[in-house]
């Protein structure tokens, strides 16, 4: 599409994070010959969720080979499921080796975007000003941590902090420590952590269903075989991507073949590994498998068994110095209260300030829920293009590759502002409200709104997820519906 009369490479572009989704964003425009932008960062390194996330036991419950750009497959992957360390040094070096990293502009956060004589204004807390013609905004989904709203937690005595702001000065070894949470994040830290502690106290709101997975090592000859030839790799990022499709097929199907058997290995795991029939009980839950985001573990089962280790069912009342109080009149006395309590999940750009044509605040527009067409574009901003935005495939995929095809999709409509079709391109009005309404439609029919409380529900109860296959998630991204944009020359 790109002429060779109007190359576009004076376009100017802006990219916010430098994760997974934002060094993507970089290589692809370095690729396509755009070299005139620049990345903000707020922190000082780049890795977003995996600079973020360091507790103990972090590991991707993606294979190690799908969690990977297609362009940079990594045959040095110590286990099928990677160690949150080893991603984060993937990419990092992912980063530095396709030159990213010299546009990188550590500690310095957006804090404003302003669309104003066709472009956008972007200012940043430390004061710098920039101008750029597309921004893309890949700023995370999972990123504002959520603090439990339990009364007399300032109160806490002792060491306590969020999974997500892990403080390694604190020692666990011998000590007792509380875990608020039983989510992906939680469970992890579980089975990491239960030998090391005298004692380990998890409170739980809600049981959950988890899927068992062992996690092998890959050996030094398979890593040198897959050294030699990618194809290898090839072949187990296709198996994996196979079942992750069944997987993702059947979560939008709640009656489906493949959901009963996913139910039932969570049904047999609790079963067979739960061996007290009165822990078996409080372990259980009383909605389906997949409602919330499924835990995957080979050893929490375990690791809650453990002589020093108690679950705790009773409701939490308040925190107090000494410990955690619950409905029952105990005091829970503890040394460490990791709070796994999770995510603000509907944050996506904010706090950041975003004005877009006509003084529109996005603050305002999202005021009841955020909404994007196809989780990209907003209607009235103009060349601002979000990565994993609202909506979006999130909790079954890899969201490597949902950034892959979305960074595709934005390529495509960045070639139409590039080749001079137009100066200005964002989703019609009408666009973002028929796939809200055929999305919300199909969003009530899938597992997710089956009865539980979980994240991917909005303020109304219905999942703010894509309730479709991921088949049909490649397709609308193999090349956008032009109707469904606004093209403005100027
Ligand atoms: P989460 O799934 O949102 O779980 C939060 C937990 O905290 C829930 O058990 C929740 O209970 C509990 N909680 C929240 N507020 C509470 C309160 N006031 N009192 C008592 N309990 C409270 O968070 P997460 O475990 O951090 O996981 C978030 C997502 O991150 C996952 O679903 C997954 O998508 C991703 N993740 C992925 C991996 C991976 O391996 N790829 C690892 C970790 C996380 P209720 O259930 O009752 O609400």
């Amino acid at each position: 599409m790109t002429t060779s009369a109007a190359t576009g490479t004076g376009l100017r572009f802006a990219i916010i994070g430098a994760g997974m989704a934002g060094i993507l964003a970089a290589i692809k425009l370095e690729e396509a010959g755009l070299t005139n932008f620049a990345v903000y960062e707020k922190a000082d390194r780049v890795g977003g969720t995996w600079r973020e996330n360091t507790y103990p036991g972090l590991t991707c419950d993606v294979p190690s080979h799908m969690y990977c750009y297609s362009f940079a497959l990594n045959p040095e992957w110590s286990h099928m499921y990677p160690p949150g360390e080893e991603i984060q040094e993937y990419f990092e070096s992912v980063a530095q080796r396709y030159g990213v990293t010299p546009h990188i502009r550590f500690g310095d956060e957006v804090v404003r975007c302003q669309f104003s004589s066709g472009r956008w204004q972007l200012a940043t807390a430390a004061g710098h000003r920039d101008e750029a013609d597309v921004v893309i905004a890949a700023t995370g989904v999972l990123h504002h941590p959520k603090y439990p709203d339990i009364e007399g937690l300032e109160s806490f005595g002792a060491a306590m902090f969020h999974s997500a702001r892990w403080d390694h000065d604190v020692a666990l070894d011998g000590r007792r420590v509380g875990i608020i949470g039983t989510g992906s994040t939680a469970v992890q830290i579980v089975a990491a952590i239960a030998e090391r502690v005298s004692t380990l106290v998890l409170f739980q709101r809600t049981p959950q269903w988890i899927v068992p997975a062992v996690n092998p090592t890959f050996t030094a000859e398979e890593k040198a075989a897959f050294r030699e030839d990618h194809e290898l790799i090839e072949q187990l990022r296709a198996k994996a991507s196979h079942l992750f499709d069944a997987f993702s097929d059947a979560v939008v199907d709640s009656g489906s073949p493949t959901m009963k058997m996913i139910e039932e290995a969570c049904r047999s795991n609790l079963e067979n590994n739960v061996h007290d029939p009165a822990l078996r009980e409080r372990l259980r839950p009383d909605y389906r498998a997949g409602c919330k985001r499924l835990v995957v573990s080979g050893d929490f089962y375990q690791a809650i068994q453990r002589p020093n280790a108690e679950l705790i069912t009773q409701a939490i009342e308040h925190i107090e110095p000494r410990g955690v109080h619950t409905a029952d009149g105990r005091l829970h006395e503890l040394d460490v209260l990791v709070l796994a309590t999770g995510f603000k999940v509907d944050a996506f750009v904010r706090p950041m300030s975003v004005v877009g044509r006509d003084g529109k605040d996005l603050e305002q527009e999202w005021a009841q829920r955020p909404e994007a067409y196809l989780s990209i574009s907003v209607p009235g901003y103009p060349n601002f293009f979000m990565v994993n935005g609202p909506n979006g495939p999130v909790g079954n995929f890899s969201l490597v590759e949902v950034a892959e095809l979305q960074v595709g999709y934005i390529m495509q409509l960045v070639d139409r502002i590039r080749s001079g079709d137009c100066r200005e391109i964002s989703a019609t009005p009408s666009a973002l409200a028929e796939f809200e309404r055929a999305r919300v439609e199909t969003a009530e029919k899938t597992v997710w709104a089956t009865g539980c409380r979980s994240w991917y529900l909005d303020d109304r109860g219905i999942p703010a997820v894509w309730p479709w296959p991921f088949e049909r998630f490649r397709v609308q991204m193999a090349s956008p519906a032009w109707e469904a944009y606004e093209l403005r020359k100027a």
